[in-house]
C-alpha cells in the first residue's frame, strides 16, 4: 500500500470502491507523509489529523452501509482561503490567524457532502495577492520539484501538496491567475471555472468581479470529477449563475476530433522564455494529431491586461480589506487610545506589505479626480480585452498558449521587483477580465522543471477544456513524473 500517494483521485476512488483500501488507511498513508515532508515544503497552515481520520472512517461506515457519497473517502486539502467552520482559516495573513469561522464555505459543504476528507489547509500568499507564496505570513512554500525555488502563488500550498503527492488534489482560488500559474511551475493540472461557475459563499474575497474558485490535481480527469461537485447555483452567492452543470467525467469521452484552437500571435512574443515556446508549441501540435486544428488568432488589446488588472484587481481590494477593522473580525491592537488608532494601528500590523501596497493603489485609483482616469478607464479597456477574446471565439473552440513566461524562479529572486513578479501573469489575467473559464496542463520540462499549456474556453465550455487537456494526458506522461524526493 506504499504506492497509494502516486495514484490519482479517480484511481483511489476505484480502490475504496473495490475494497482495497479503507478511507482511513489512505488518510492514515497521506497524514504520514503530510508529518514527514511538509517541514521542507510549508504547504499547509493546519493540518486537521484528528478530523480527518474522523472523517474517514465515517466514509468508510458510509461505504459499508451502501450511503457512498461520490467522492466517498478521498483526501483532499482546502486553499486556506475558504471558510471552514470550527477549524482557523486564516487567509495566510497574520490579520486572520486568529480567526475561526462559524460556518462552512459551501464549496466546503459540497465536497464534504459528497465524502471527501479534508487534510488540511493550504498556505497561500496574503490574501491572495501575489505570484510566490512569499507574502505568506506563515512563510513561502517550497517548491516540490526545486525547493529553492517558489511554487507560485497564490495557490502555492495547494499546488505544492498536490504536485509532492500529499493528496490527489486541493482547492483553490484565481483572481489573475493563482489557479493557472502555480500549477504551471508544479506540473499539476489547475482549473479557474467561469466567473460564476463556482460558488464564492464562505470564500475570503480579494476583487469581487475577478476571483472565482476552482481545483488542482494531477489530472483532467480528476478535475472533472471535483469540479462536477463543485458547480452549480448556489442562492447564498448572488454572482452564481443557474446554469446547468454537465457531467463533465461523461464528457471526457467526446473526441477532440474537429476542435478549432486559437493560438494568440500575441503570446509567443520576446516576454516568452525560447524554450517553453518551443515545449508549447510542441503541445498545441500534438493536439493537432488528435484531430484538432490550429489557427493564429490576433488580440491586439491582450498587452493591456496586466496594468487594466493592476487597476481593477486593487480598487476592488481596498474596498474589500475595508472589513479588517480590528472591530468585527481578527488582529486587533493593544490598548488602542481611541478609535482612530485601533483602526490603524490594527490594520498597520495585521496586513503584510504587498496587502498594503495593493490597498494603497485601490485607494488612489478610486479617490475622486482620479477615479475617471485611472479606474473607469481600466473598466472601458476591460471590454476591449473581452471583446479581443468575443471576437476570437467566434471561430475557435479554445485558446492555446504558454501558462507562464518561464519556468519557476528562485525563492526571492523577485520580491523587490513588484513589476517583475506581476509579469508572471501575463497570459492568464485576459481570462479573469473576460471571466472565461481556463486551463493549466502540464506539457513538457525546461531545465528540469515543469511548464504548462494555457488553455481558455467559452463561458460555460469548461468541459472543452477537461477534453482537452484529457486527450493530451492520454498520448502524455508528463504529469506522471513525481519529484524526486518526493516519491
Ligand atoms: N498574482 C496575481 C496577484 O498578485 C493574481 C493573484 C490571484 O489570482 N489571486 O494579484
Amino acid at each position: 500500500m506504499t504506492d497509494l500517494h502516486d495514484k490519482s483521485l479517480t484511481e483511489l476512488a476505484a480502490g475504496l470502491e473495490k475494497g482495497d483500501f479503507s478511507s482511513v488507511e489512505l488518510t492514515q498513508g497521506l497524514l504520514n507523509r503530510i508529518a514527514a515532508h511538509d517541514e521542507t515544503l510549508n504547504a499547509l497552515v493546519t493540518i486537521t489529523s484528528d478530523e480527518a481520520l474522523v472523517a474517514a472512517a465515517q466514509a468508510d461506515a458510509a461505504r459499508a452501509s451502501g450511503d457512498a457519497g461520490v467522492l466517498n473517502g478521498l483526501p483532499i486539502i482546502h486553499k486556506d482561503i475558504f471558510c471552514t467552520r470550527g477549524i482557523k482559516t486564516t487567509c495566510g495573513s497574520k490579520m486572520l490567524d486568529n480567526f475561526i469561522s462559524p460556518y462552512d464555505a459551501t464549496l466546503v459543504e459540497r465536497l464534504g457532502a459528497a465524502g471527501a476528507v479534508v487534510l488540511g489547509k493550504a498556505n497561500m500568499d496574503e490574501f491572495a495577492m501575489g505570484s510566490s507564496n512569499e507574502t505568506s505570513y506563515f512563510g513561502p512554500v517550497r517548491n516540490p520539484w526545486d525547493l529553492e525555488r517558489s511554487p507560485g502563488g497564490s495557490s502555492g500550498g495547494s499546488a505544492a501538496a498536490v504536485a509532492a503527492r500529499l493528496a490527489p488534489a486541493a482547492t483553490a482560488t484565481d483572481t489573475g491567475g493563482s489557479i493557472r500559474q502555480p500549477a504551471a511551475l508544479t506540473n499539476t493540472v489547475g482549473i479557474k471555472p467561469t466567473y460564476g461557475r463556482v460558488s464564492r459563499y464562505g470564500m475570503i474575497a480579494f476583487a469581487s468581479s475577478l476571483d472565482q474558485a476552482g481545483v488542482i490535481t494531477r489530472t483532467a480527469e480528476d478535475a472533472a470529477r471535483l469540479l462536477g461537485v463543485m458547480a452549480g447555483f448556489d442562492e447564498r452567492d448572488s454572482t452564481c449563475l443557474d446554469e446547468p452543470v454537465p457531467d463533465y467525467v461523461a464528457e471526457l469521452g467526446h473526441s477532440i476530433k474537429g476542435l478549432k484552437i486559437g493560438v494568440v500571435r500575441q503570446h509567443f512574443d520576446e516576454g516568452l522564455d525560447a524554450d517553453c515556446s518551443v515545449k508549447v508549441k510542441d503541445a498545441i501540435a500534438a493536439l493537432e494529431s488528435l484531430g484538432a486544428t490550429a489557427v493564429e488568432v490576433d488580440m491586439p488589446n491582450i498587452d493591456l491586461s496586466l496594468p487594466t488588472y493592476y487597476v481593477v484587481a486593487p480598487a476592488e481590494c481596498s474596498s474589500n480589506l475595508s472589513r479588517f477593522d480590528g472591530v468585527r473580525f481578527g488582529h486587533r491592537a493593544e490598548n488602542p487610545e481611541d478609535l482612530h488608532d485601533l483602526y490603524c494601528r490594527s490594520r498597520g500590523e495585521g496586513f503584510g506589505d504587498e496587502v498594503k501596497r495593493r490597498i494603497m493603489t485601490g485607494t488612489y485609483v478610486l479617490s475622486a479626480g482620479y477615479y475617471d482616469a485611472y479606474y473607469l478607464k481600466a473598466q472601458q479597456v476591460r471590454h476591449l480585452i473581452a471583446d479581443d477574446f468575443k471576437r476570437a471565439f467566434a471561430d475557435v473552440d479554445v485558446i492555446a498558449g504558454p501558462t507562464t513566461p518561464t519556468p519557476a524562479f528562485k525563492l526571492g529572486a523577485k520580491t523587490d521587483d513588484p513589476i517583475t513578479m506581476y509579469l508572471n501573469d501575463i497570459y492568464t489575467i485576459g481570462a479573469n477580465l473576460g471571466g472565461f473559464p481556463a486551463l493549466s496542463v502540464p506539457c513538457g520540462f525546461v531545465n528540469d522543471l515543469p511548464i504548462g499549456l494555457h488553455l481558455v474556453g467559452h463561458h460555460f465550455d469548461e468541459s472543452a477544456l477537461l477534453r482537452c487537456a484529457h486527450a493530451y494526458q492520454q498520448e502524455t506522461d508528463w504529469h506522471t513524473a513525481c519529484p524526486e524526493a518526493f516519491k
